[in-house]
């Protein structure tokens, strides 16, 4: 069956097992009966005690009584039950009349899938809740507007082989896996994630990306992601980077996930041990919103902390979920305090059917400067537009420079005065 890797521990390398390292989405063979409170076993082994906020406990209770915490904090049972039709969704929240027409008009889009651990963070009559509108699909997904498309920034064109983006000159992006556990509608993959039987991965796209990054030389940086690496196997993960770290010229690798924030228990111990055997190893969270910052999280990202891996976020600016002063500091500071340096925030990229979601840029440069001067350095991130045609990061900046006059360079500062620096350009 499809499904079986993901479950599998015991995952082992494509040279000596056919690899499969995402299931097909849609294909869950565990379907959620919350109502008769159905237990699934996937595994005995007993499991570290992971932390249990309030929302998630209250969920759980309400949800799946029977349900032992050990299994809602197994990460498997997460992924098996993840919520990804309109029937089961609407035994958690009432769902809108848009809500409910869009689930039911997606034809071949981006699917439906919401970890229930996920779920239990976002409000259950509220379509307009921030976290809500992030994983379920509104009517503003159906409607393709002027300059969307579905590669916008052109991946497909800088692929070399299957699965590995060559844009930049000293690093590539390895997409691994098109599966997620949580799908978020505004996904820039969103034409590959979560369709297996369009763009599934297997054992030959790996070794062909390894193969192109062997007899790359230029290629220091290998960025991992997808999909969300972090759903593959421990095992599948290990031969990845045991193979990518072979390569004498590769000196970093990093790894893109929204993991901590949507399945937050598999951060396991063992996961983390095995990532610290990998160093120089960086780790890209991706976060929205202050409220995805609860306990669970705090402890998924304290284990990577931990195992001394550098932590960056990045964050799609999205129109009312986090387009404001407020909420963007919020969630920098946040991620500040969980040892998460703030590295990007995203202008939303223009795929097709994202018009609800994306905000004027010059938003993005109100909240900058909101941010700059407001709060700790650390907490200010840059300001990127992903240039629609295959660009490249534009970082963007409020204009703090005002010019040149006779006594030297004028400067705005964070709260709007002037300053001058005695630099004197030739001839001024
Ligand atoms: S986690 Fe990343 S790859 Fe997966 S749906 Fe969200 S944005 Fe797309």
């Amino acid at each position: 069956m499809e499904t079986e890797s993901l479950f599998n521990e015991d995952w082992e390398p494509p040279s000596t097992t056919a690899m499969r390292p995402s299931p097909a989405d849609g294909m869950n063979p565990f379907p959620i009966t919350p109502s008769k409170s159905k237990v699934i076993s996937i595994s005995r082994r007993p499991r570290p005690a992971f932390r249990v906020g309030e929302a998630a406990l209250e969920f759980r209770l309400r949800h799946f009584p029977d349900l032992p915490e050990a299994l809602w904090n197994d990460w498997h049972w997460q992924v098996a039950n993840r919520v990804t039709d309109s029937a089961a969704l609407s035994r958690f929240l009432s769902l809108s009349e848009g809500e409910a027409r869009a689930i039911s008009s997606r034809e071949g889009g981006l699917p439906l899938a919401v970890t229930p651990y996920y779920l239990s963070l976002v409000s259950p009559h509220d379509p307009a809740d921030p976290l809500r509108r992030t994983v379920i699909p509104s009517p503003g997904e159906l409607a393709a507007g002027p300059g969307e498309a579905d590669d916008p920034l052109h991946e497909d064109g800088k692929s070399p082989v299957p699965g590995l983006v060559h844009r930049y000159p000293d690093r590539v992006l390895f997409l691994v896996t098109g599966f997620c556990s949580t799908y978020c509608r505004y996904c820039t993959r969103s034409r590959m994630v979560g369709h297996a039987q369009r763009k599934r991965l297997g054992r030959r796209d790996w070794e062909a990306a390894i193969d192109y990054i062997a007899r790359t030389p230029s290629v220091r940086d290998v960025l991992i992601s997808g999909g969300d690496p972090l759903t593959l196997s421990d095992g599948a993960l290990s031969w990845l980077l045991t193979r990518l770290r072979a390569i004498p010229h590769v000196e970093v690798v990093r790894i893109g996930t929204k993991v901590p924030m949507v399945l937050p228990q598999r951060v396991t111990p063992a996961l983390v041990r095995m990532l610290k055997g990998f160093h120089p190893l960086w780790i890209s969270v991706h976060a929205a919103h202050p409220s995805e910052l609860g306990p669970e999280t705090a402890q998924a990202l304290s284990r990577l902390a931990d195992a001394g891996i550098p932590l960056g976020s990045q964050t799609v600016l999205l129109s009312g979920i986090n387009d404001s002063v407020e909420v963007m500091k919020g969630l920098m500071q946040g991620l500040m305090r969980l040892r998460v340096r703030p590295y990007y925030i995203y202008q939303c990229d223009p795929i097709t059917g994202s018009a609800h979601f994306r905000t004027p840029v010059e938003r993005g440069l109100e909240i900058l400067r909101g941010l700059r001067g407001h709060t700790s350095g650390y907490a200010v991130p840059s300001f990127v537009v992903d240039a629609p045609g295959g660009g490249g990061k534009i970082p963007l900046l409020p204009d703090s420079v005002r010019g040149w006059d006779n006594e030297g360079l004028v400067l705005e500062n964070y709260e709007g005065r002037l300053f001058r620096y005695p630099d004197f350009r030739a001839g001024a």
